[in-house]
């Protein structure tokens, strides 16, 4: 009745340089819930699964949602999602459609990590990003094509991120169908185009495809919120293609990086350092925001103690921030997010984010232009979304 087919790949070196490779990725594809699957968290989850596991679930319509996991390993909310959702009912009820589930990255999970220091970053590997030829990229080439294959009504990559983020929907088209998906998760969607080699990104080529930004890994409503999301979307006929109405969703496009560099000594609070940011600064995440709120005081340090970089990577820090009054202060409207008070993520990611709003109903190039192929030369940036 069941059938297991496992896939390994060559070991291809060359591309990764001095990332210390396993000898073999390879996907697994079941047709079937391994027996006691459901009952392991994340960090179990490596029991009964070798590595990147893609399982297709039968239902009363065909048609397959795609709903990836795990891509990085401590963001736990998407796994969370799915194994309640099926032992809600669906252990014994038949599934209303097709799922195709993929869990990434269990290795890492087993530690708790995002990835282990030997692993290239999985939401980097997809077509269309910088590494088609390491393991994870021909992993997710193949889960790709397969995928595409199956023609699915749906594809949603479920993440976690740090600070205080409302839960909200990423897209990489700016379609009715895509905005209309996102909008039955949250009023309020961002659309990004880097980085790189998301698997979402990928997906959007042949389907709609969500990225579930649901707030820290490890909070309830988060999961919650992804049940009742999947859930829908397991009942939905077809996505309606009719436009959205400018009202029923607030579109935000990511624009800007913001960086603290490495020099700068910074501290939040009444602390006796060069940068002190406000307390709390992640309240103003997914604020819009006019010129002249004050992220914190300056006191001393170098003159540009914020750098913040556009999509293609140029400066432009002037644009968005002043810091002549002592103050880190905006120069224009903006509307932060992923604003971060984890230092370990500040130093290896970034500060925030800056998002601009997106008047889509009358935006003819962004709506009817496919924005895909201008990103796939752009050069290798740090600070990109955590997504
Ligand atoms: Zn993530």
């Amino acid at each position: 009745m069941t059938a297991k087919l496992s896939v390994s790949l060559p070991v291809h070196k060359d591309v990764l340089l001095h990332l210390r490779v396993p000898k073999t990725v390879k996907l697994t594809e079941l047709d079937h819930l391994p027996h006691g699957l459901l009952e392991r968290p994340a960090t179990a989850l490596h029991h009964s699964l070798d590595g990147p596991t893609l399982i297709h679930l039968e239902g009363r319509n065909p048609q397959p949602l795609f709903i990836s996991v795990l891509q990085h390993g401590n963001e736990v909310t998407g796994w969370e999602a799915v194994r309640r959702l099926m032992k809600s009912h669906y252990e014994f009820d038949q599934l209303p459609r097709s799922l195709s589930i993929l869990i990434g990255n269990t290795r890492a999970a087993k530690q708790g990590l995002r990835r282990l220091d030997d692993q290239l970053d999985f939401n980097r590997c997809w077509p269309n990003g910088k590494y088609p030829d390491s393991e994870p990229g021909k992993l997710f080439q193949q889960v790709t094509h397969q995928m595409r294959a199956r023609a699915p009504i749906a594809s949603i990559d479920i993440h976690n991120n740090t600070g205080l983020n409302p839960h909200y929907a990423a897209i990489n088209r700016v379609r009715p169908r895509f905005l209309r998906l996102a909008s039955y998760f949250s009023s309020k969607v961002v659309y990004f185009t880097m980085p790189e080699g998301t698997q979402s990104r990928a997906f959007s080529e042949f389907c709609p495809s969500l990225t579930l930004e649901c707030g820290q890994a490890g909070e309830v409503h988060g999961t919650d919120h992804s049940i009742g999301f999947l859930e829908t979307c397991m009942h939905l006929e077809e996505i309606p293609a009719a436009p959205m109405d400018a009202n029923d969703v607030h579109l935000f496009h990511m624009v800007a990086t913001v960086r603290i560099p490495d020099d700068v000594l910074f501290g939040f609070g009444r602390v006796p350092t060069e940068i002190a940011f406000r307390e709390n600064l992640d309240v103003l995440n997914f604020q819009e925001l006019p010129a002249g709120v004050s992220f914190g005081d300056v006191r001393g340090g170098p003159s540009k103690p914020l750098v913040v970089t556009d999509t293609n990577g140029v400066d432009v820090t002037d644009l968005y921030f002043r810091f002549d009054r002592d103050q880190l202060e905006t120069k224009r409207e903006i509307m932060p997010s992923m604003l971060t008070q984890d230092r370990r993520v500040i130093q290896q990611d970034c500060l925030c984010y800056l998002m601009e709003r997106v008047h889509f109903e009358d935006v003819a190039e962004i709506t009817d232009h496919d924005p895909l192929p201008e990103g796939i030369h752009r050069s290798d940036r740090p600070g990109e979304p955590a997504l």
